[in-house]
């Protein structure tokens, strides 16, 4: 493996590799990606390969222009247009039919293709340079923590990629809003960096996935998935300070709770606020981060509050409760 920088130059040789059918991480506004040629069958094996990930799990293909969408999807489907104008390039992924050129490894012979066109320079500059688009699932093994900086990368799949371009941290923090606009009603399957509430105003039917009453369409559904490798808790918002916890345990909290939590027992060995001004947007920015701390800090126990389910709300107790022991 070797780290690039975001120069020029090596931002050409991300590229280059990418042509070439190797296997480059790159940095999204959301988390790093591990980007490989989307046309190109070995290299996207080779993506499963490296992340251990289970081959029913399809690719998010990713377009440096919002018009290279039409290369890989049928974009005449209600909606989808007007959502590309609207919301890309961002952290929206739309679930379109394909076009019989994907190769059936980047949809795992579904008849749809998740396409996005991401809102980073750097992304977008390497997949422009490479001349094709970007299968490009989260850069993390299969079941574990997405990456929000190069630094996660190296540790997690360090051994498994050629390249691994270090753009620093990723603003959103939290993967993309994924939509499937392929069935009626239109419905978020992930939520994620884009907020529903946004994607109603173009969409006024839009349904949320909902794990009670609907079994998975996606991978990203299973209640398992982005976990920790220590137990992790989850009660609701304002919850921590009511914990008793058990050995060296660590608390996540949204603002106030940080403090109540602190006061009401001295044997929080740390607690993490992921936003002392209660912004949910920050909240996902730090989410994975403190996970990734917490985690390889070796706590016994993790606990976490959820956040009101607003906005970005959604998409970090999403990710939460699927870090969590159910
Ligand atoms: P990741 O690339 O790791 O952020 O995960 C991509 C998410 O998009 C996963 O939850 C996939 O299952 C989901 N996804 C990708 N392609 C499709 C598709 N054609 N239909 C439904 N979900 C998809
Ligand atoms: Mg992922």
């Amino acid at each position: 493996m070797e780290l690039l920088s975001t120069s020029a130059r090596d931002l050409e040789r991300a590229a280059e590799a990418i042509r070439d059918g190797l296997l480059v991480a790159i940095p999204t506004e959301t988390v790093y990606g591990l980007g490989a040629d989307a046309w190109n069958r070995v290299a996207l094996a080779r993506v499963f390969e490296a992340k251990r990930r289970p081959s029913f799990d399809p690719l998010i293909v990713h377009v440096s222009e919002p018009d290279g969408a039409s290369e890989v999807a049928d974009l005449s489907v209600p909606y989808a247009k007007t959502l590309s104008e609207r919301f890309w390039p961002g952290p929206l992924t739309m679930v379109l039919p394909k076009l019989d050129r994907v190769p059936d490894l980047a949809t795992s012979g579904l008849p749809t293709v998740a396409v996005r066109c991401p809102a980073n320079a750097v992304a977008r500059e390497i997949i422009r340079r490479s001349g094709v688009p970007v299968a490009a699932p989260s850069a993390n093994p299969f079941g574990y923590l997405s990456p929000t900086r190069a630094e996660h990368v190296v540790a997690q799949l360090g051994g498994r990629v050629d390249f691994i371009v270090d753009g620093g941290r990723c603003p959103v923090g939290v993967e993309s809003t994924v939509l499937d606009l392929s069935s009626e009603p239109p419905l978020v399957l992930r939520p994620g960096g884009l907020p529903v509430e946004l994607i109603a105003e173009v969409v006024p039917g839009v349904q949320v996935f909902d794990r009670a009453t609907t079994s998975p369409r996606a991978p990203g559904q299973l209640p398992s998935h982005y976990a920790p490798s220590r137990p992790l808790y989850l009660v609701p918002f304002g919850g921590v300070s009511g914990i008793e916890p058990r050995g060296r345990a660590a608390a996540i909290c949204f603002g106030a709770e940080s403090a109540r939590a602190a006061e009401r027992h001295g044997h929080w060995s740390r607690i993490v606020d992921l936003s002392p001004s209660r912004d949910a947007v920050e909240a996902a920015a730090a989410l994975f981060d403190a996970l990734h701390e917490l985690d390889a800090a070796g706590f016994d126990e993790l606990w976490a509050e959820r956040l009101p389910d607003l906005g970005l709300g959604l998409a970090v107790n999403d990710r939460l409760y699927k870090a969590s022991v159910k």
